[in-house]
């Protein structure tokens, strides 16, 4: 006879907890989710999805402009806000029909409601206790807003997809993945942006060159981009809000997004009480396989604060339940996680940095381009590529591969393959391109 009511209680039904309860019940566990909000999470209610979705609408801007050059005749395109957020909200619905039936195929018990721990076993939703041999806690992460005047008036990626009225003047404050994927998506589809980085340059951690090269075009794209900046207040007027920086400047915006990282949810989740260790940000304490400060407990995804990414937590979510319910022990490889952002250009990216493979390497080759893509010869678009490979010399083994240009995420995800496997450059250069396409630079750079 079971002593628990299930094998594994999953708290949170996003990226990581809904992979790991489903999997788990496909081997035979006796599984429940508990999901507070709606299923999915954050990368397809407020994230990833939505975020792609208004991506798509932007890059229609540019290719309504570029058409002329091909010999369309288009006239004058009008936007419609609303229709995209109706369109886009029908899809996330669907989605969260998708994610429930998913569930309820694999037989997971869903129970909807704020869960908290009771203790190593036990979980409590809505005053209902149920006990567990294994607990994930998989609650995600949330928007982080410094402290300052006029917090009370700025929003949060959060906000900004049913935002009303469409805010023709758009402040953007941080300078890293939502940031910069807002500031580009919100300018493509009309706004006018002005985006604060208090830094010397955006989206610290990837490549120098890649940094510089995408400021410069989203520069050029029409975003306000101003570095080494800071809000010193935000004040409501008649006229909207008005922002006042540190160095003195001041003007008025309809909307202030505050990107400025995200923090674990664990507040209210009963962690302490059930002698789970917590680190200074708050993020669960795991190790290499998950499990926290209390055996019976693991943690994964944002919750963890390790790699914010959709595919991370979904690979975190299947290496714990091979080794709960499958096959056995074993670790997910952090190295050589390709991940996109989704400015306009994009940029993809695997494997190091330039600056962090000299550290590590010691001698590297660089290899780099920088042109117009074909389409722009006729497009009258100025916007150009930068592709970027780096190599050890001593193994010859390529070791980072950079891309800023359309669809770049589409292309790295292929090359992250080659570079996981440990390609060396001799055998870039022995791969055939494909004509023509911007991906082929990558085998041909000499
Ligand atoms: P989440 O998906 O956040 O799920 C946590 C769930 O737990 C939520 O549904 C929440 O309601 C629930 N929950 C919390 N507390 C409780 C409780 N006490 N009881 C019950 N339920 C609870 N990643 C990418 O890879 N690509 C992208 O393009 C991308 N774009 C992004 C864009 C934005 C604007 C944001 C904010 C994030 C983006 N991410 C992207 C990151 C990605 O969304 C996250 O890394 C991913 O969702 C993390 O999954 P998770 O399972 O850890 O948490
Ligand atoms: P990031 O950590 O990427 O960026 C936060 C930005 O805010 C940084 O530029 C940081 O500056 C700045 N910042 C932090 N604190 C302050 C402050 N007090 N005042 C002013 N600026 C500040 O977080 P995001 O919120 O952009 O995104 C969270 C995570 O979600 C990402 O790291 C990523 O993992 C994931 N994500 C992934 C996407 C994708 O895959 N395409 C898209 C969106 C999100 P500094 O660098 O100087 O610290």
């Amino acid at each position: 006879m079971p002593t628990h009511d299930f094998d594994l209680f999953v708290i949170g039904g996003g990226s990581g907890g809904v992979r790991a309860a489903r999997m788990a019940a496909q081997r035979g566990a006796r599984v429940a989710l508990a999901e507070a909000g709606a299923l999915g999470g954050t990368c397809v209610n407020v994230g990833c999805i939505p975020k792609k979705l208004y991506s798509y609408a932007a890059h229609y801007a540019e290719a309504f402009e570029e058409a002329a050059g091909f010999g369309w005749e288009v006239g004058h395109p009008q936007f419609d806000w609303s229709r995209l957020k109706a369109n886009r909200a029908t899809e996330i619905t669907r989605l969260n029909g998708v994610y429930q039936q998913l569930l309820l195929g694999a037989g997971v018990r869903l129970i909807r409601g704020r869960a908290r721990l009771v203790d190593g076993h036990t979980v409590e939703v809505d005053g209902q206790h149920h006990t567990a041999r294994h607990i994930l806690v998989a609650t995600g992460g949330q928007p982080s807003v410094p402290p300052f005047e006029g917090r009370e008036q700025v929003i949060t990626s959060d906000d900004m997809f049913d935002l009303e009225p469409f805010p023709k003047r758009l402040l953007v404050v941080g300078g890293g993945y939502i940031a910069c994927e807002f500031a580009s998506i919100f300018n493509g589809l009309g706004a006018q942006v002005t985006q604060l980085y208090r830094g010397d340059q955006v989206l610290r951690g990837f490549d120098d060159d890649v940094r510089h090269f995408i400021a410069a075009e989203m520069r050029k794209a029409g975003v306000d981009l101003r570095l080494n900046a800071g809000v010193a207040a935000i004040t409501r007027t008649a006229q909207g809000l008005s922002v006042r920086l540190a160095e003195g400047d001041t003007f008025t915006v309809d909307a202030a997004l505050y990107a400025t990282g995200r923090v674990p949810n664990t507040a209210g989740l009963g962690l302490e009480d059930a002698g789970v260790a917590l680190d200074e940000r708050g993020a669960i304490v795991v190790d290499a396989h998950y499990q926290s400060s209390v055996p019976s407990i693991h943690a994964l995804g944002d919750v963890i604060d390790r790699v914010q990414l959709t595919p991370v937590a979904l690979g975190e979510a299947m290496a714990l339940v091979d080794r709960l319910f499958g096959p056995g022990t074993r670790t997910m490889g952090y190295d050589f996680i390709p991940t996109a952002v989704f400015t306009h250009p994009n940029i993809g990216t695997v494997g190091y940095t330039e600056a962090e493979a000299r550290r590590k390497f010691g001698r590297v080759a660089v290899y780099r381009t920088d042109f117009k893509p074909l389409k722009h010869t006729l497009s009258g678009s100025s916007e150009r590529t930068l592709m970027k490979l780096l190599v050890d010399e001593a193994s010859d083994r390529v070791v980072g591969l950079h891309m800023v240009g359309p669809d770049a995420g589409e292309v790295v995800q292929g090359f992250a393959v080659a570079l996981k496997a440990g390609a060396t450059k001799a055998l870039f250069d022995s791969t055939i391109g494909i004509h023509p396409t911007a991906a082929e630079e990558f085998v041909t750079m000499r």
